[in-house]
C-alpha cells in the first residue's frame, strides 16, 4: 500500500520543485536550506505543513462542499464578497485537527524545540499557497503571516488561521478575476524559527537594480525592527548598493552607495496577550545611524550573489538580523519578475523641456516622465470619484489601492523606499512613481497640474506645471561598431546607472566638481578646517550634513569615494577617467563653507583653478581628500579602472609638482596601475605637447577652454558667443597639432570637450585626425557613434584609394570614357 502523504515536511527534505507540495514560499525556503547551506546563506530551520495535510484537514471538516456553495452563492451575485469571505474564514477557523495531524504537528514542534536547544520555542508560522508564483508579484503575500507564536495550542491554532487566510476578500476577488479554481489553490504553512528582528532589523533585497536593470548591483533596503513597514510604505528605509564583480574578494567592500532612511517608526513584538506587533517610534540615534554595517551588508550581498547565481537568475529576496546574536538570516527569496522581463534591446529616453518649479523630491521608480491632473486620495475605496489618467498622491498604499493605481498615470506617496508596495506595483505596472517625498499629500492639491519624472536618476521630482516630453527610443542591436572609442561624460554619479546599457568604451570625463556640488555640497577646506569657522550658518549646516561621521573629513572622502564608484560600476570594467576638481574661486566659494577659503577673483576662469590648486598652501589639504577619495575607490573598493585626470596643468613644471604632490597622498602614477592623463586645454598643452607626453599616460581634449584660450574669447560671454567656434581654424589646426604631437610621442589622446556631442562635421573631422577617443554626453551617443562610424568608413576608402594606384587608374579611366 503507497504511504500516506505526510503532513509535515522538514525544510531539509524540499526544494524548488515542490510547490504543489508546500507551496511557493516554503519550496525556496527549503531550496536554500538543502543547496545554500553550504555556501554560507543561513535560513531560519524549519518545517511545512504540507498542502495536503490542508486538503486533509478540510475533507476531516467536511469544508469543500461549504466552501464551494459560498463561492457559487457568491458568483451568482446573492451574496457579497465580504459576507463570502467571512463564512468560508469562520468555517475554516471552526474546523478541528484530526488528532493524528496535530500530533504530527506537535511533534514536530518538539523536535524543532530540541534542534535549537529550547523547551518551547518561538516560531514564525507562514502561509505559503501553491498558487504563490503568479506572474503579477504584488499580489504575493495575500495571505496572512504570524509572528512569536510559542507552544502547541498557539501553534495549532497559527496554522488553521493561516488556513483560514487563503480566503481573504482580497485572495477571493483575485483569483475569480484571473479565472482560478479556488478549490484547486491549497495552503502549505511554513513553521520556522524566529528571529529576533523585533530588537534588531531586517528588510529586502535585490540582486540587480530595480529601476535601471543594472544587474551588477545588489540592492539593499533596511529597517530597525520586523520588515513589515517597508513594504506596508510605513517608513523610509536606509539604502544600500553594493558591486557585485568585486564583492567576493573579500579584502574589498565595494559598498557604492549608503543613505540613511527616516526610520520614523520600527515594528516590535508586543508581549500583551493578542497583540503579537506593534510600531514603536524610533530613537533619534536609530533614525540618524544605519541599521548594518559595512560587513552586515557585504555579507547580505555576497549571499544575495549565491542565491542569484544558484538560481540562474535575478532575485528578490527578504533578510532578517537577529537582536540577541547579531546573526543574518534570508528568510525568503524567490525571483525578480519586472526588470529581467524587460525587452534588453531598447533604451527609452525621456528629455523634459522647460520644467517648471520643483515643487517635490523623492525616490525614483521606473524611468519615465509623465505629465497630469493631481488627486489627493486618503481612502481607497472611493474609485470612482478618481478620473483616468490622474496623478495619484497619497501618504501610502496597500494592495486595495490597486484599482486605483491601474487608472493612475503616476503615483506619488509621502512615505515608503524602493521596495514598498507603492513602488513594487507601480514598477510592475510601469507607471513612474516618486515615494517617499515626505509631504506630498500636505505640498500639492486636487486638480494642480503637474509633471513626475523619474528620468533624471535616483532620485524622482515633481514639477509644478505641464511641461512638454521628448521621448526617444535608441535600439542598442543598431549601435554600429567604431575603432575610435565613443565614452561619455558623466557628471552626477545618481543618474551614472540610467545609462549602462549604452555599449560605451568607458567614461571620458567625471568631473569631480559636480560630484561634489551634487552628493557633498561642502568645501572641503571648510570641513578641515571646521572648528574656526567664523560663518556660523555655515558652521550649523554642516554639521547636519556631517551627522553620523566623527570626522569631517571623513563625510567628504566617503561621500566622495561613493559617488566616484558609482559612476566607474557603471562601465566596470572600462577605463573611466576621473578628473580632479576643476571649480573656478566663484564656483568654490559657493560651496558650504566656501567663502572664507576662496579668494575674490576678477577673472576666475584664468585664475586659481584646476593644477595650480593641488600644491598650494590654500588648498593644499582639500587636495589631500580627493586623493584620499581616490584611493578609497582603487584602493578599498577595487575600482582598478579608475583613471586620473589632471585638468588647467599650465607647465610641465606645474605637472611635475602636482605628481609629486599626488605621489605624496600615496597615488603615484604606475603604481597599482594608476594611470595619469592630462587636459589639454591651454595652448601651452599643445605647444609642449612632447613634454606633456613624457609625464603623463594620456590627453583629453578641453575643446571648451581651448577654444576660449586660442580665440580669447570668454566661453561663458553672451555678449560674444558668435565667437565662441569650437570649428573655427584656428582652433581645428590646434586640435590637429596635438593630435599628431601626442601620437609622435607615443601617447593616447581623446577629446571631453562639448563640441562633438553637438557637432557632426566635427566628430568626423577628429577621426579624421585619427583620435582614439572621443567622451560625449549620453543622450548623443548614439548619433556620435554612428558618424564616427560612417567618417571611419569614409577614411578606410579613402586611404584604401589612395594606396591602390591601379584602382585609382582604373577611376581615371572610368572618368575619361564617361
Ligand atoms: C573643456 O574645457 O573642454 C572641458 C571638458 O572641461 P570643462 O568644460 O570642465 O572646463
Ligand atoms: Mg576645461
Amino acid at each position: 500500500m503507497p504511504s500516506a502523504p505526510p503532513t509535515i515536511l522538514w525544510f531539509d527534505k524540499v526544494g524548488r520543485s515542490d510547490i504543489a507540495r508546500v507551496g511557493g514560499k516554503n519550496a525556496s525556503l527549503g531550496e536554500m536550506v538543502t543547496k545554500l547551506k553550504k555556501r554560507g546563506v543561513d535560513v531560519p530551520t524549519g518545517f511545512a505543513v504540507t498542502a495536503d495535510a490542508y486538503r486533509r484537514f478540510l475533507a476531516a471538516n467536511r469544508l469543500d462542499a461549504r466552501i464551494n456553495a459560498a463561492i457559487a452563492d457568491f458568483r451568482s451575485g446573492h451574496v457579497s464578497l465580504e459576507e463570502t469571505g467571512r463564512n468560508i474564514r469562520q468555517a475554516i477557523l471552526g474546523g478541528a485537527w484530526p488528532s493524528p495531524m496535530a500530533a504530527e504537528i506537535k511533534a514536530a514542534y518538539r523536535e524543532l524545540g530540541t534542534r535549537s536547544g529550547q523547551r518551547r520555542p518561538d516560531v514564525a508560522v507562514r502561509s505559503s499557497a501553491t498558487a504563490e508564483d503568479l506572474p503579477d508579484a504584488s499580489f504575493a503575500g495575500q495571505q496572512e503571516s504570524f509572528l512569536n507564536v510559542a507552544g502547541d495550542t498557539a501553534l495549532l491554532d497559527a496554522c488553521r488561521r493561516c488556513f483560514a487566510s487563503l480566503y481573504t476578500d482580497r485572495a477571493i476577488s483575485y483569483r475569480d478575476a484571473r479565472g482560478f479554481e479556488h478549490c484547486k489553490v491549497a495552503l502549505s504553512v511554513g513553521v520556522q524559527m524566529m528571529i529576533r528582528a523585533g530588537s534588531g532589523g531586517s528588510g529586502v533585497m535585490f540582486s540587480i537594480d530595480t529601476e535601471t536593470g543594472f544587474e551588477h548591483v545588489v540592492l539593499i533596503n533596511a529597517v530597525w525592527g520586523l520588515g513589515e513597514n517597508i513594504v506596508r510604505g510605513l517608513v523610509d528605509p536606509d539604502e544600500y548598493v553594493v558591486f557585485k564583480p568585486l564583492v567576493e574578494n573579500r579584502r574589498l567592500a565595494p559598498i557604492i552607495e549608503k543613505h540613511t532612511g527616516g526610520k520614523a517608526i520600527k515594528l516590535i513584538y508586543a508581549n500583551r496577550d493578542g497583540q503579537r506587533t506593534r510600531n514603536v517610534p524610533t530613537s533619534k540615534a536609530e533614525r540618524e545611524g544605519y541599521v548594518l554595517g559595512d560587513d552586515d551588508i557585504l555579507q547580505l550581498a555576497r549571499w544575495a550573489v549565491a542565491i542569484e547565481r544558484h538560481y540562474g537568475m535575478p532575485m528578490d529576496m527578504e533578510w532578517a538580523r537577529d537582536g540577541d546574536t547579531g546573526k543574518l538570516y534570508i528568510v525568503q527569496a524567490r525571483p525578480e519578475t519586472v526588470q529581467s522581463r524587460r525587452d534588453q534591446g531598447l533604451l527609452k529616453t525621456y528629455r523634459i523641456r522647460k520644467k517648471g518649479r520643483r515643487i517635490l523630491t523623492g525616490l525614483s521608480v521606473g524611468d519615465a516622465v509623465v505629465t497630469g491632473v493631481v488627486r489627493i486620495v486618503r481612502d481607497p475605496h472611493r474609485l470612482d470619484s478618481f478620473p483616468h489618467g490622474a496623478v495619484l498622491v497619497a501618504e501610502n498604499t496597500d494592495p486595495d489601492w490597486v484599482p486605483l493605481m491601474k487608472r493612475a498615470s503616476a503615483v506619488v506617496t509621502d512615505h515608503g523606499g524602493r521596495t514598498s508596495h507603492a513602488a513594487i506595483v507601480s514598477r510592475e505596472m510601469g507607471l513612474p512613481a516618486v515615494v517617499g517625498c515626505s509631504d506630498a499629500t500636505r505640498l500639492l492639491h486636487d486638480d494642480q497640474e503637474v509633471t513626475v519624472s523619474c528620468a533624471e536618476g535616483d532620485e524622482g521630482f515633481v514639477y509644478d506645471g505641464l511641461a512638454s516630453i521628448e521621448v526617444h527610443d535608441i535600439d542598442l542591436g543598431r549601435v554600429p561598431d567604431t575603432r575610435t572609442k565613443v565614452m561619455l561624460n558623466m557628471a552626477n554619479p545618481a543618474a551614472a546607472l540610467q545609462w549602462w546599457r549604452l555599449p560605451a568604451d568607458g567614461i571620458g570625463l567625471a568631473r569631480m566638481e559636480f560630484i561634489i556640488n551634487n552628493v557633498i555640497k561642502v568645501h572641503p577646506m571648510a570641513l578641515v578646517n571646521f572648528d574656526t569657522l567664523t560663518d556660523e550658518g555655515a558652521k550649523a549646516e554642516i554639521a547636519r550634513l556631517t551627522q553620523g561621521f566623527d570626522d569631517k573629513r571623513q563625510y567628504f572622502v566617503e561621500l566622495l569615494a561613493r559617488g566616484i564608484a558609482k559612476i566607474a560600476a557603471s562601465q566596470y570594467p572600462n577605463p573611466v577617467i576621473v578628473r580632479m576638481s576643476d571649480f573656478k574661486t566663484n564656483e568654490y566659494a559657493n560651496l558650504i563653507g566656501g567663502r572664507e577659503f576662496e579668494p575674490r577673483e576678477e577673472n576666475p576662469m584664468l585664475g586659481f583653478r584646476g593644477a595650480s590648486r593641488y600644491y598650494s598652501d590654500r588648498y593644499r589639504e582639500g587636495f589631500a581628500l580627493e586623493c584620499a577619495a581616490m584611493r578609497r575607490v582603487r584602493e578599498d573598493m577595487g575600482f582598478r579602472n579608475v583613471v586620473v585626470m589632471i585638468p588647467f596643468c599650465r607647465t610641465p613644471e606645474e605637472a611635475d609638482r602636482v605628481l609629486k604632490t599626488m605621489a605624496a597622498h600615496g597615488l603615484k602614477r604606475g603604481r597599482n596601475g594608476l594611470e595619469v592623463y592630462v587636459m589639454c586645454e591651454i595652448p601651452s598643452n599643445v605647444v609642449l605637447a612632447d613634454q606633456f607626453a613624457k609625464r603623463f599616460d594620456g590627453f583629453s581634449i578641453g575643446s571648451n577652454d581651448l577654444t576660449q584660450l586660442t580665440l580669447g574669447v570668454d566661453r561663458d560671454s553672451e555678449a560674444l558667443a558668435d565667437l565662441f567656434d569650437e570649428r573655427h581654424e584656428a582652433v581645428t589646426r590646434t586640435i590637429r597639432t596635438v593630435i599628431d604631437a601626442a601620437h609622435a610621442a607615443g601617447a593616447k589622446v581623446g577629446i571631453c570637450g562639448q563640441a562633438p556631442s553637438d557637432y557632426p562635421d566635427f566628430a568626423r573631422f577628429l577621426v579624421e585626425c585619427g583620435i582614439d577617443s572621443m567622451s560625449v554626453s549620453p543622450d548623443s551617443f548614439l548619433s556620435v557613434k554612428n558618424t564616427v562610424a560612417a567618417a571611419e568608413a569614409a577614411r578606410r576608402k579613402k586611404k584604401k584609394t589612395k594606396k591602390s594606384p591601379a584602382t585609382t587608374k582604373a577611376r581615371k579611366t572610368k572618368a575619361r570614357r564617361r
